[in-house]
């Protein structure tokens, strides 16, 4: 899973082919939708988000019970996939119980996820003609390379989630007796039950744990001088600073913006100079929280520590300039009132 996985805080766009050979019927997508709903209540800090064009979607969604097969590109190897063709295929319905497991599994994947029979730490001894023989008739007709590939092929050790085999993973197959040779309880089948495991719980939160809501005040410090607080104003002023040039850039009155995004009770609320309107930032993706809150304590103490470190300052002091049309005789370099 570490090779493959996402970002952190990633917003994945998913997307369902509506016409051709993979489009997706209405109760089908239903069904898939529920399962990115299962997968993001686990409290993972991924976002899944529908939208229409397939060319916006990192993951796209076909159906084809003609092609009869059900699977999908691993964890960020979706990116590789041709922008026409699907990045997550099914091939049977998702509305039964066996369907509704098949259509977790399937996003398994997109998080990254491998096949738990594939663990190095599984300790499988497959009967392997058997497995060949199994898979290459129907429903599957799978070519002996595919059969290999998802199930034979045992994975690397960094490819796994953890060091003990979890049979009732979601990423664990279904097989009939006869497959199995060790260990000896699996040699009449192996039926996983199809849902989320503890384990697969804990092990997608530990790779995507959720992301902390910020805090809409800073938490007051318990300062050992006054001349902490000092430090504590210059922050509290400085991060207001960003906001308050980007709106007067854009023309607008930047004290009165500024005031307005602190009076507000939604945490990611904000001024989009762009457009206009007040909004959601990280919502309508203006905005990368964490990047744009480092960056701005970063410089406002970069600056602060260089002055206190030099203790000199050379800066420019506005003058006061006479209102056009007073100029005239009297002034440095008399008459020239108005042009500067
Ligand atoms: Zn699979």
């Amino acid at each position: 899973m570490t090779q493959s996985k996402w970002n952190n805080g990633t917003v994945l766009h998913y997307c369902f082919f509506t016409n051709g050979k993979y489009s997706v019927p209405k109760v089908q997508a239903d069904a898939v939708r529920d399962a990115f709903a299962k997968w993001k209540a686990v409290g993972i800090g991924l976002s899944f988000q529908e939208v229409q064009k397939l060319a916006e979607a990192e993951v796209r969604i076909g159906y084809s019970t003609k092609e009869g097969a059900s699977q999908s590109a691993v964890g960020r190897d979706v990116l590789t996939v041709p922008l026409s063709e699907p990045t997550t295929q099914y091939g049977w319905d998702l509305t039964s119980p066996y369907g509704r497991g098949t259509a977790l599994h399937e996003l398994g994947h997109v998080l990254g996820m491998e096949h738990e029979h594939q663990s190095p730490f599984a300790g499988i001894t497959w009967n392997d003609v058997a497995v060949y023989r199994d898979l290459g008739g129907p429903p599957n007709n799978w070519p002996r390379s595919v059969t290999y590939q998802n199930i034979l092929q045992k994975l690397s050790a960094q490819q796994v989630q953890g060091s003990t085999w979890d049979p009732d993973s979601i990423m664990e197959y279904e097989f009939g007796p006869g497959l199995i040779e060790k260990p000896d309880q699996y040699q009449n089948g192996l039926t996983p039950p199809g849902t989320l495991s503890a384990s697969d719980k804990s092990w997608v939160v530990k790779w995507y744990p959720a992301m902390a809501k910020k805090l809409s005040t800073l938490q007051p410090l318990k300062l050992a001088s006054a001349d902490q607080q000092v430090g504590v104003n210059i922050i509290k002023r400085a991060i207001e600073e960003p906001l308050r040039w980007i709106t007067q850039n854009a023309g607008k009155e930047g004290s009165i913006i500024v005031q307005q995004v602190k009076d507000a009770k939604e945490v990611e609320f904000g001024y989009n100079a762009a457009t206009e309107t007040f909004e959601n930032l990280v919502a309508a993706g203006v905005i990368d929280p964490t990047k744009v809150v480092r960056t701005a304590l970063q410089n406002a103490s970069s600056i602060a520590s260089l002055l206190l470190t030099t203790e000199a300052l050379v800066c420019d002091i506005p003058e006061e300039k006479p209102a056009a049309g007073a100029g005239g005789p009297g002034g440095p370099g008399g008459g020239m009132g108005g042009m500067y």
